[in-house]
């Protein structure tokens, strides 16, 4: 078996979110096995500063220029270094001390890291799925450079669980689970009607704003459609979508002879990124058990894609390939930050992304500058499709 360093040398990309503020409880939980050597956020320097000076990693970066100025002059004689910009980014994402790269990143600004990370060799706890969505070749073909990628996702992990020890060619089909969102079972009148607040209560999981909305929209599963088509490299045939409210079951995988594997706890994302740092360890104690007769009955059902249409259009840009799958998601981030500014309604969401994706013709992915055209290409259709809305 290979040999582990004691210590893990850790970036956290997004440290202030969500899953990086999860990451860094995980982090509190092994301080013996976790070192943080790198933290980065947006614009958050309160909440940077704050965990620089508890962490005390050599280095830290602001995606944003101002931001950064202000924290450098919060934290000038601490002797940590402040990076600022894209530029930035990058550098925390291939810094010497980090033998493991957590990509908490929202959104497709994610990728150049993602590919930094796995150009580097590191290992990537990659919580992105824009990163994949948005250039899943080219991640692919990043890590031939030896580096390694973890999912963080839960429902790749838990497919990345069931996986370990079997022979990929016995994989029969992929079969990831959809709570379903807090609109499980409504009607599309009634998803006419919704409001952001209402967008924002996940019944299950407590996340970011976007991937909340991502939930409701079911576009979050055909995001991880995609995802799991380019890390586990099953058609998207073969990758089939189930409801399951309780989020208990995180996914399954089925093999040629019938059998299904799944990879069960309670919803608490501290596990998946606890497995994607400790892989091919496991370290506890856990956060929590689950007591299954305690919860009592898990249910399963049909994913409604004619009410969720978002999640057909993920299969549609998914076949269509190339740079489809860049242009639906770029249309997404900008369908989704309309919503939550109040400019568009929910279903609009759906419509922009479908009008975005008619109008886009694909091509083949082949550097970043492809991805990143086509990227620039999707937002202004998308925002002027947004425009169009609001006047
Ligand atoms: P949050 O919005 O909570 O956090 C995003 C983090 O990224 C923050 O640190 C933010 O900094 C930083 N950030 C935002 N925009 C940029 C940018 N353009 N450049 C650099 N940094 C940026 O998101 P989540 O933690 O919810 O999600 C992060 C990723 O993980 C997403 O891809 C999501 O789909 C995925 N994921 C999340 C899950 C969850 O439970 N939250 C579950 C599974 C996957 P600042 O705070 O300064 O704005």
């Amino acid at each position: 078996m290979a040999a582990y360093k004691e210590t893990r040398g850790l970036a956290v990309l997004g440290s202030t979110g969500s899953i990086g503020t999860q990451a860094l409880e995980v982090v509190d939980a092994h301080p013996d096995r976790l070192r943080v050597v790198a933290l980065t956020a947006q614009r958050n320097v309160d909440l940077l500063e704050e965990q620089a000076r508890r962490y005390r990693p050599p280095l830290v970066c602001m995606a944003e220029a101002e931001a950064a100025e202000e924290l450098a002059r919060r934290l000038r004689g601490t002797g940590v270094e402040v990076a600022a910009g894209p530029e930035g980014l990058l550098e925390a994402a291939a810094y010497p001390l980090a033998d493991t790269v957590l990509n908490a990143i929202v959104g497709s600004a994610g990728l150049p890291p993602t590919l930094a990370a796995l150009g580097a060799g590191k290992r990537l706890a990659l919580a992105n799925k824009e990163s994949m969505v948005a250039g899943g070749e080219l991640v692919l073909s990043a890590l031939h450079n030896g580096g390694e990628l973890i999912p963080v996702d839960s429902e790749h992990g838990a497919v990345f669980h069931c996986l370990r020890g079997e022979d990929p060619g016995d994989v029969e089909a992929i079969v990831l689970t959809a709570s379903g969102g807090p609109f499980y079972g409504r009607s599309r009148a009634e998803l006419a009607e919704v409001t952001v607040e209402d967008a924002l209560a996940h019944p299950t999981w407590s996340m970011g704003k976007k991937i909340t909305v991502d939930s409701a929209t079911l576009m979050n599963k055909g995001l991880e459609v995609i995802e799991a088509h380019f890390l586990f490299g099953v058609p998207y045939e073969r990758i089939k979508v189930v409801a399951h409210p309780q989020s208990v079951v995180h996914s399954l995988v089925e093999f040629r002879d019938g059998s299904l594997a799944a990879q069960l706890s309670v919803p608490d994302m501290r596990l998946p990124i606890a497995l994607a740092l400790s892989y091919p360890e496991r370290w506890g104690p856990p956060f929590r058990r689950t007591d299954l007769a305690e919860l009592g009955r898990l249910t399963f059902g049909e994913v409604d894609r004619e009410t969720f249409g978002c999640l057909e259009l993920a299969y549609r840009a998914g076949r269509r390939g190339g740079t489809a799958t860049a242009a639906l998601n770029a249309a997404n981030e900008v369908a989704v930050e309309a919503f939550l500014r109040g400019r568009i309604g929910f279903l609009d969401i759906e419509r922009i992304i479908g009008e975005t994706l008619e109008a886009h013709v694909p091509r083949p992915v082949r550097s970043l500058d492809d991805v990143l055209a086509v990227e620039e290409w999707a937002r202004a259709k998308a925002s002027w499709l947004v425009d169009g809305e609001e006047t």
